[in-house]
């Protein structure tokens, strides 16, 4: 495993996602994440399955310690009381504290730093270690930031080979933030890239272990690939033993950019 530090709490560089799962497929997957290595997963108030998130986690053979467990407050519970009503119950159903508790999306009403404040005194009672966000801009970064008394630990954010996210990644690498990347195989997209299994074929590897890789490889970035089947679930893990050169890196960069001029053509700009 590699890792991902900011102000000295290192994260595993690779976690596991668990959107759209639920129930029984979800806890089957975790288990199984966590038997292949996986020791960051990532879950949300939203996904309803936070409490098959905690089962697998207590069925596990891995020690709790050891695994770093991520959930997100729903937009709808951002107002002060309702972070604090909504994480205690995120933490009954996971059955287990929180590692790290992010903003899932910045509300369109509630200030930034009313949920900041709350998010603050759930960390003084012990329930959640660490807090971030997620879907926010280098604005609502700053924000955050400002509001905070301990540090903002991630935006989690969608990144991948296609979708470029050059102005927030410098913001986090200025600032100490990891970014972490949600849908990093573009929801599947990657598969069947020319360039991406082009370049996977000489080290023996897929277009999707490429575009983790491409992630991962990146200062400040952690990958969060969800998968369902034991197959993909452990091929996504299978990342650590080869390294992209700096040219190969720049023709994944440079996907981002023939797809916007792609774009482009196609509507006339
Ligand atoms: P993703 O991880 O980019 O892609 C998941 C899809 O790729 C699934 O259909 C999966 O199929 C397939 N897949 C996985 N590994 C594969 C492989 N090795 N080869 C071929 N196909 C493979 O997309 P995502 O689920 O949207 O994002 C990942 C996680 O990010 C979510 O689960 C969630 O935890 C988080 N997320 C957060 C936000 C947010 O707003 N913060 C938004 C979206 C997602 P199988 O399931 O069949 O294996």
């Amino acid at each position: 495993m590699e890792y991902v530090t900011a102000n000295s709490v290192d994260v595993p560089a690779l976690g596991f996602g668990t959107w759209p799962m639920k129930g029984e497929t979800c806890r089957t997957a975790v288990e199984h994440a966590l038997h292949t290595g996986y020791r960051h997963l990532d879950t949300a108030q939203m996904y309803n399955n936070e409490d098959a998130v905690g089962q697998a986690i207590a069925d596990s053979e891995v020690p709790r310690e050891d695994v770093f467990l991520v959930t997100k407050i729903l937009r709808q519970n951002l107002a002060h009381d309702d972070v604090l009503r909504s994480v205690e119950e995120s933490a009954q159903r996971l059955g287990t504290e929180i590692d790290l508790l992010l903003i899932h999306a910045p509300s369109r009403s509630v200030p930034i730093e009313e949920s900041i404040r709350a998010m603050n005194e759930l960390q003084e009672r012990g329930i959640v270690e660490h807090i971030g966000v997620s879907n926010f801009s280098v604005e609502q970064m700053r924000r955050a930031i400002a509001a905070s008394s301990t540090p903002i630990l991630t935006n989690q954010v969608e990144y991948h080979p296609f979708k470029s996210q050059s102005e927030v990644l410098e913001f986090c690498i200025e600032n100490g933030v990891i970014l972490t990347a949600y849908s990093p195989l573009g929801q599947g997209r990657v598969i069947g890239n020319e360039v991406l299994e082009g370049i996977g074929e000489q080290y023996g590897k897929t277009a999707a272990q490429v575009a983790l890789r491409w992630l991962i490889q990146q200062e400040m970035v952690a990958a969060i690939p969800k998968a369902s089947s034991q197959t993909h679930i452990e091929q996504n893990f299978d990342v650590f033993d080869f390294e992209l050169t700096d040219e190969e890196m720049e023709r994944i960069f440079d996907l981002q950019g023939g797809l916007l001029s792609r774009l482009r053509t196609l509507i006339g700009l």
